[in-house]
C-alpha cells in the first residue's frame, strides 16, 4: 500500500505561489529517489489542464502520464504549508500531497485523502500539526475512516460493469461520469470495494479508490433507471478502453515555463481567452470621475432628459453595431445593448416614478435595478447573462443622465495589459488588440460576454485572481500567462524574453491557419472537403472571401425580412443578392429561400403565434400557402442568378411532394423573368427528408444539411430552450446517422451533400461529418481557417474510423469523449 513515512513529509513551509509549491513537492520526490529532477515540468503541465485542489485545503499534484518515464518509484510526499498557498479560483492548499504514479498505485490513497477532504475540522488539525505521525495516522485509517459502506436494500435498478483501465479510476474519468450523471434524474450512486458514492461527484468516485480489476455497480432510481445504467455502463467501457498512452489536452499547443519566478509575484486565477501577453498594466476604472452634480428639473423636464439619454445611448450603440473596424461578435453585442433600450418598458417605468416626483437618474437606476434583479433570479445561466448585459446597457443610461465621461484607451502608447475589478461587456468590445495585449480581472467568469468577446479578438484573459490583483501598480511589468491562468508580476528580464518568443510561436500559429486560409481543405491521404460560409448580410460575403471559404454555403435571406414593418420589395432584394454575388467575386453561393417562423418570427405577414410555431408555417409552407412572398423572392433570386453562381436551397422540406412542388413555382418565375437554370437543393433538416432521402435525390440537384433543426425535430428538442441545451447536440449519434443516410442516399445518385448547421464548425464535427463523406462544411467566416487547418492535418482513413465509432455509440456525450484524431 502506498504510505507516508516521516521522511516523506515536510512541515511548517511557505510558498509565495502554487507553482513554487509544485516544485518543492517535486524536489522532494526527487530527493526521495522517486523521480527525475525534471519532474516538475510534468506536474506543472498537469497543473495547467487539470486543477489539482481537492477540497478543505488539500491538493494532489502530479505529473502527466506521458512523462510516466520520469518515475523511478511510485511513491507519496507531503508538504504542509499552515498559512497556505494560493491554488485555484481563489482557494489555498495547506497539505500538498505530491504523487508520483506509473499507473494506478496511487488510487487507493487518493480514496484515504478523500476522508480529509471531507472532514474540515481534521483537514484544519493536520494543516497545523507539528507532528508527522498525525499526517500518517490519518492516511492510514483513511481506508476505514469515514467509508460510507453499500446499503444492500437498496430499492431501483443496477447494474455491474468490470472495470479495467489500468490507471484506475482517477479525477478524470470520474469527472466524466458526473458530468454525465448531470443530464439524469433521480439518485445515482456506484458501489465498489463495499463502498458507496455519489455518482454527480467526481471526488466521492475517486474515493472508492476503484483499481483495474474491480467491478463497479451502478445504481439508479430513476424511472429512466435502464436508460441512465445503459449510459453510463458504456461510459465505464469507453474509459475502459481509452488510449493508455493518449497524450492529455494541452490546451494550447506551446507553453510557457518561466526560469525563474523567486523574485516574481505570481497572481493566479482562471483561464478565460488562451494566450500570453507581456506589457505594463493599466489599471481601468469604470467611469472616470465621479458624476457631476446633477441638476433635477420639473417632471416633464425630467421625463425628456431620460428619454434624451436612452435616445442618445442607443444611437451610439447602433452606430458602434455597424462600426466595420468591429468584429461580428462585438457588433451583435452592441446592437443587442441597442434593442435592450428600445424596450419602451423601461421608460415606461421610469417615467411613472418621475412622475412622482423622483428625479430621472434615480428613477432609471431603481428600473434597471428592478428588472436586473428580476434576470438575476432566474436561475438559467442565459437569462442571468441578459442580466449582465441590461446591467451594462442601463449604466451607457446613467452616464449620459449623470454627465460622467467615458474613459478612454487613446492615452495608450504601448500595448497594455488591462487590469480592472471586473469587465462590461460592452467596455470589452471596445477593445483593439493594438491597444490591449491582456486582460486579468479581479472578478468575472469564462462563461461572461466579455471573455466571448475577449476570445472573438485573441486577447488573452485571466479572470477571478481575488485580492492579489490589488498588488498591481500603473505602469508595472507584468506577463499575462492565461493559458497557464496566471500572472506574473515584476518577472525577470529572462522571462519576459522566453514570453516574447512564445508569444511570437503562437502568433506564427495562427498566422498559418490564416496564411494558409485560401489553400483547400485536403487530408493528408487526398481527401478534399469543401469549406465555405454561413452569411447573412452582404458584408458577410466579404468577410467570407477574406477568411479563406471557397463559397458561401447557406444565406440566410429570412435576415432581409425581420425587424421590419414590410417585406422588402423584389428590387431591393435583387440588390441585396446581387452584390453578394459581386462580393464573392466568382464563388458559389446557395441561396436559402426565406425560412420565417419559429425562432425568427415577423409581424408584417398576419401570420398568428400558431402559423409561425416550429411546427406551423415555418420556412418552404410559408411560401407555398402564401405564394406572392415567395414568387418575389425568386424573381429577385433569379435576376440576381444571371451576375454569378447561384444554387437554390429550399429549407422545411418534408417530402418529396413538398419540394416538387416548390420546384414547379421556380420553373414558372424563372421563365417569367427569363433566369438561367439554376441547382434546386433541398434542406434536409426534418426527419421525414432522411426518410424520404432515396426519393428526394432523384429530384433534388444536391442537399444541405440543417443540422439545427434536424436535432431538434429528430430529438424533439426545441433548440431555443435554455434547461434543454444539453440534449440538444447535434454530435448525437441519432443526428449523425440521419446524415449518412441522407449522404448515402445523396451519393447514390451522385449529388453532392453539405452541413450547414453549427456542428460543421465545431472542430470534432467537422472531422466526423468529413468521415461520414460529407462534401461541404458550411460555417461562419471566423471559423472557416481553423477547420480548414484541422482537416489538412488528419487522415481520410482515419476520419472514417472516427465517424464509424461516433455512429455506435448511444449519444453525443460518448461521441464527444472519443479521442480526435
Ligand atoms: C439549421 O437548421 O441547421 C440551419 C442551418 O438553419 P437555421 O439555423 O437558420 O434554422
Ligand atoms: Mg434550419
Amino acid at each position: 500500500m502506498l504510505d507516508l513515512s516521516p521522511a516523506d513529509i515536510r512541515l511548517g513551509e511557505s510558498f509565495d505561489s502554487r507553482d513554487a509549491a509544485i516544485r518543492a513537492v517535486a524536489q522532494l520526490l526527487h530527493e526521495q529517489g522517486a523521480v527525475q529532477a525534471n519532474y516538475s515540468d510534468s506536474m506543472l503541465a498537469r497543473e495547467r489542464t487539470a486543477n489539482t485542489y481537492l477540497g478543505n485545503g488539500v491538493a494532489i499534484p502530479h505529473g502527466r502520464p506521458q512523462e510516466a518515464h520520469l518515475i523511478n518509484d511510485t511513491h507519496v510526499v507531503l508538504i504542509q504549508v499552515p498559512a497556505g498557498v494560493p491554488w485555484k479560483d481563489g482557494e489555498r492548499a495547506k497539505l500538498i500531497f505530491g504523487i508520483a504514479a506509473k499507473s494506478d498505485e496511487h488510487i487507493s490513497l487518493l480514496g484515504r485523502i478523500t476522508t480529509i477532504t471531507s472532514d474540515e475540522v481534521l483537514a484544519e488539525h493536520l494543516a497545523n500539526t507539528n507532528d508527522p505521525q498525525d499526517i500518517i495516522r490519518a492516511i492510514s485509517v483513511g481506508a476505514q475512516g469515514n467509508a460510507r459502506f453499500s446499503d444492500d436494500n437498496f430499492d431501483g435498478e443496477r447494474i455491474i460493469v468490470p472495470f479495467s483501465n489500468p490507471r484506475g479510476f482517477h479525477l478524470r474519468p470520474a469527472s466524466q461520469i458526473a458530468e454525465a450523471t448531470e443530464r439524469m434524474d433521480g439518485d445515482i450512486r456506484l458501489v465498489a470495494n463495499g463502498r458507496e458514492a455519489d455518482a454527480r461527484s467526481a471526488m466521492s468516485i475517486v474515493g472508492l479508490g476503484i483499481r483495474a480489476g474491480s467491478d463497479i455497480e451502478i445504481r439508479s432510481d430513476s424511472p429512466f433507471a435502464d436508460d441512465h445504467l445503459r449510459q453510463l455502463k458504456r461510459l465505464v467501457e469507453i474509459i475502459n478502453d481509452e488510449p493508455q498512452e493518449a497524450v492529455e489536452d494541452e490546451g494550447p499547443s506551446v507553453d510557457w515555463k518561466p526560469a525563474d519566478l523567486s523574485h516574481a509575484q505570481v497572481i493566479t486565477g482562471t483561464m478565460a481567452a488562451p494566450g500570453i501577453a507581456v506589457g505594463p498594466a493599466f489599471l481601468w476604472s469604470q467611469l472616470s470621475a465621479a458624476p457631476s452634480e446633477r441638476k433635477r428639473g420639473d417632471v416633464a423636464s425630467e421625463r425628456d432628459a431620460l428619454k434624451a439619454a436612452i435616445a442618445s445611448a442607443e444611437e451610439t450603440l447602433r452606430e458602434l453595431s455597424e462600426d466595420a473596424s468591429m468584429n461580428k461578435v462585438q457588433r451583435n453585442l452592441f446592437e443587442a445593448h441597442a434593442t435592450m433600450l428600445s424596450d419602451e418598458i423601461l421608460l415606461t417605468e421610469a417615467s411613472a416614478q418621475i412622475n412622482e416626483r423622483v428625479d430621472a437618474l434615480q428613477a432609471w437606476n431603481t428600473v434597471l435595478a428592478k428588472k436586473v434583479s428580476q434576470l438575476e433570479s432566474l436561475a438559467d445561466k442565459h437569462l442571468a447573462q441578459r442580466s449582465i448585459d441590461l446591467k451594462d446597457a442601463g449604466r451607457r443610461v446613467s452616464r449620459i443622465l449623470s454627465g460622467a465621461e467615458e474613459v478612454s484607451l487613446a492615452s495608450l502608447t504601448t500595448p497594455s495589459i488591462l487590469i480592472a475589478d471586473d469587465l462590461e461587456p460592452s467596455e470589452a468590445a471596445q477593445l483593439s488588440r493594438s491597444k490591449i495585449c491582456g486582460i486579468c480581472l479581479r472578478e468575472g467568469s469564462p462563461n461572461a460576454h466579455s471573455a466571448i468577446v475577449a476570445r472573438s479578438l485573441g486577447i488573452p484573459m485571466v479572470v477571478a485572481c481575488g485580492w492579489p490583483l490589488e498588488q498591481v501598480a500603473a505602469e508595472d511589468k507584468v506577463v499575462l500567462d492565461a493559458s497557464g491562468a496566471r500572472m506574473i508580476l515584476h518577472p525577470t528580464e529572462e522571462d519576459v524574453t522566453s514570453a516574447n518568443e512564445v508569444i511570437k510561436t503562437l502568433d506564427a500559429q495562427r498566422q498559418r491557419a490564416w496564411t494558409d486560409r485560401f489553400k483547400p481543405a485536403i487530408t493528408q491521404d487526398g481527401m478534399r472537403t469543401e469549406v465555405v460560409a454561413n452569411i447573412a448580410r452582404v458584408a458577410e460575403a466579404e468577410e467570407a472571401v477574406q477568411a479563406g471559404a471557397e463559397g458561401v454555403g447557406l444565406v440566410r435571406t429570412e435576415f432581409l425580412f425581420l425587424d421590419r414593418e414590410h417585406a422588402p420589395s423584389e428590387d431591393e432584394q435583387y440588390e441585396c443578392y446581387r452584390a453578394m454575388v459581386d462580393a464573392l467575386g466568382g464563388l458559389p453561393m446557395v441561396l436559402r429561400t426565406i425560412d420565417i417562423g419559429g425562432d425568427k418570427p415577423v409581424d408584417y405577414l398576419g401570420l398568428s403565434e400558431r402559423d409561425l410555431s416550429f411546427l406551423g408555417l415555418r420556412g418552404i409552407r410559408i411560401g407555398l400557402a402564401r405564394p406572392d412572398i415567395i414568387k418575389t423572392q425568386l424573381r429577385a433570386v433569379y435576376r440576381a442568378a444571371k451576375h454569378g453562381p447561384i444554387k437554390l436551397l429550399f429549407p422545411m422540406i418534408a417530402t418529396s411532394n413538398d419540394f416538387r412542388r416548390i420546384r414547379n413555382i421556380a420553373e414558372a418565375v424563372r421563365k417569367e423573368v427569363d433566369g438561367p437554370r439554376i441547382d434546386l437543393g433541398v434542406m434536409i433538416e426534418v426527419p421525414s427528408a432522411v426518410i424520404m432521402a432515396t426519393e428526394l435525390a432523384k429530384v433534388a440537384d444536391f442537399f444541405s444539411v440543417g443540422t439545427n433543426d434536424l436535432t431538434q425535430y429528430a430529438l424533439a428538442v426545441d433548440r431555443t430552450h435554455p434547461l434543454l441545451a444539453k440534449r440538444a447536440d447535434s454530435l448525437h449519434p441519432v443526428v449523425l446517422r440521419l446524415i449518412r443516410q441522407a449522404a448515402e442516399a445523396a451519393h447514390a445518385e451522385d449529388k453532392w451533400i453539405g452541413v450547414c448547421g453549427g456542428v460543421a464548425a465545431d472542430p470534432l464535427g467537422a472531422q466526423i461529418l468529413a468521415g461520414l463523406g460529407v462534401d461541404e462544411l458550411s460555417m461562419p467566416p471566423a471559423t472557416v481557417p481553423a477547420i480548414k487547418e484541422k482537416l489538412r492535418h488528419g487522415n481520410f482513413h482515419d476520419l472514417q474510423q472516427l465517424a464509424k465509432r461516433a455512429l455506435e455509440q448511444e449519444d453525443a456525450v460518448a461521441v464527444r469523449l472519443l479521442p480526435i484524431t
